[in-house]
């Protein structure tokens, strides 16, 4: 079978590092890719929401598979795209609809979404330009901190959390009035202050199916304790050892069921990656957001524990016959940590030579923003590598990347020291 990964980060790389390894792949494409892809595949320059570009290759190349890493195509309707054009439409996409991708796409959306279905969130109220006045008086009924969520997509910062009721009535203003996030912030969602654990849940689905991966917990802030400005992730570890038998037993109930049983209630096209985050309050789970596709960094650590051919896997979702596969699990440890840029997530530079990485070898090591340039890795971006171990414990594994980081450099490089500090 032929495949196509849309994407570049290390997300991709580990979709094409597990798909590589399946004797069901004949040849595997990523757009655009990373210097890691290009180890396990054949990259093409084309972009993400290059829908027609993407149409081309998939015609040139007999592509029988397409499989959608991050959430802006899918929100901007590529497997919709593929459905309604005649030339391409038997070929298997996964990824959600973008009438399902607006889970991701509008917290309004989902939010509604969880209410209609019963499933346990904060409580929240939304508001427009025009209800800026009600917005400040529905914060005045609030205990601090205060969750301002802008509605749309915007680059993982539209996530505002404020202690002081001032600072948050003009943040409110200029997310609605002063525009703060564009188009994203036209509605803003704000929310009661969820206080707990976090930790993400992964579920595929064909539709009408269901199966759940391993949990992971990511690390999303650049400052060691969790402080500082947050970023796409600095880190995760996998299974999360707070989450209990029975704690699991109560997110599949509460939220994984209730969510598949929405999505056909709904009529929400979905074959695809569900990934829920979620914070564990008290004993009790409460879902803090969809994401239409599965994250970076923690696929990093999902897929490597996963023992199933993963092509398999996305065949039985395209075929709608995820019933017939019993997913296998790792009973290890996995952990990755993130290497960045420094300066990331505000400015960085780029172009540095990454050194040590063939060197590595108690590890896996997920390239991300890093590209081939003149047959040497070069950083391109603000999160660079993600370093994988296993482990029988995650101690172990998390002492593992440590270790396969000191081989590494380029210039300026940076990682947090205290993944898995919490646990
Ligand atoms: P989101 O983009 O919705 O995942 O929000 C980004 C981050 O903000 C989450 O990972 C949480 O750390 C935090 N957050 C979002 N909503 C809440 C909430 N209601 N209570 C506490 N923290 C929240």
């Amino acid at each position: 079978m032929n495949i196509l990964v849309l994407g570049s980060g290390g997300r991709e790389h580990t979709f094409a590092w597990k798909i590589a390894q399946s004797p069901l792949c004949n040849a595997l494409y990523v757009a655009p890719g990373n210097s890691g892809t290009a180890e396990v595949a054949t990259n093409v320059n084309i972009g993400v929401n290059d829908f027609e570009a993407i149409k081309k290759l998939v015609l040139d190349k007999q592509i029988e598979l397409v499989v959608v890493g991050p959430e802006d195509p899918l929100v901007n309707g590529v497997h919709d795209f593929f459905l309604n054009d005649e030339a391409i439409k038997h070929v298997p996409v996964i990824g959600p609809q973008k009438k399902a991708a607006e889970l991701e796409g509008s917290k309004e959306f989902a939010k509604e979404f969880m209410s209609r279905h019963n499933i346990p969130t904060a409580a929240y109220e939304s508001f427009t330009k025009e209800t800026v006045e009600q917005g400040y008086a529905f914060l005045e009924t609030l205990n601090p901190p205060y969750v301002l969520k802008a509605d749309g997509l915007a680059a993982g910062k539209g996530v505002v959390i404020l202690n002081n009721l001032d600072e948050a009535k003009a943040e409110l203003k200029s997310m609605l009035v002063g525009a703060k996030f564009g188009e994203a912030s036209t509605k803003v969602v704000i929310e009661e202050f969820l206080d707990g654990i976090e930790l993400s849940c992964f579920v595929l689905t064909d539709g009408s199916n269901y199966k759940i991966l391993p949990t992971a917990k990511d690390y999303k802030r650049i400052g060691e304790g969790d402080t500082g400005l947050n970023t796409g992730g600095m880190g995760a570890v996998s299974p999360v050892p707070f989450a209990t038998n029975e704690f699991l037993s109560k997110i599949e109930e509460r939220v994984v069921k209730p969510t598949i049983e929405g999505f056909k209630k709904d009529k929400l096209p979905y074959v695809g990656f569900v990934f829920i985050g979620l914070i564990k309050v008290g004993d009790d789970p409460k879902v803090i957001e969809y994401n239409v596709r599965m994250g970076d960094p923690e696929t990093e650590v999902v897929f490597p524990r996963l023992k199933n051919d993963l092509v398999e896997v996305l065949q039985a979702m395209a075929t709608g016959t995820l019933d017939t596969i019993d997913i296998e699990i790792d009973n290890r440890a996995a952990t990755t940590i993130m290497v960045v840029s420094g300066g990331y997530p505000e400015a960085y530079e780029k172009g540095k030579e990454i050194t040590g990485i063939e060197t590595i070898k108690e590890s896996i090591p997920f390239h991300a923003g890093a590209q081939l340039k003149d047959g040497k890795v070069v950083t391109s971006g603000g999160r660079v590598i993600s370093i994988t171990s296993y482990g029988e414990t995650y101690q172990e594994a998390i002492k593992k990347s440590y270790q396969s980081i000191e081989k590494l450099h380029f210039d300026k490089m940076y990682y947090r020291k205290d993944i898995g500090f919490d646990l």
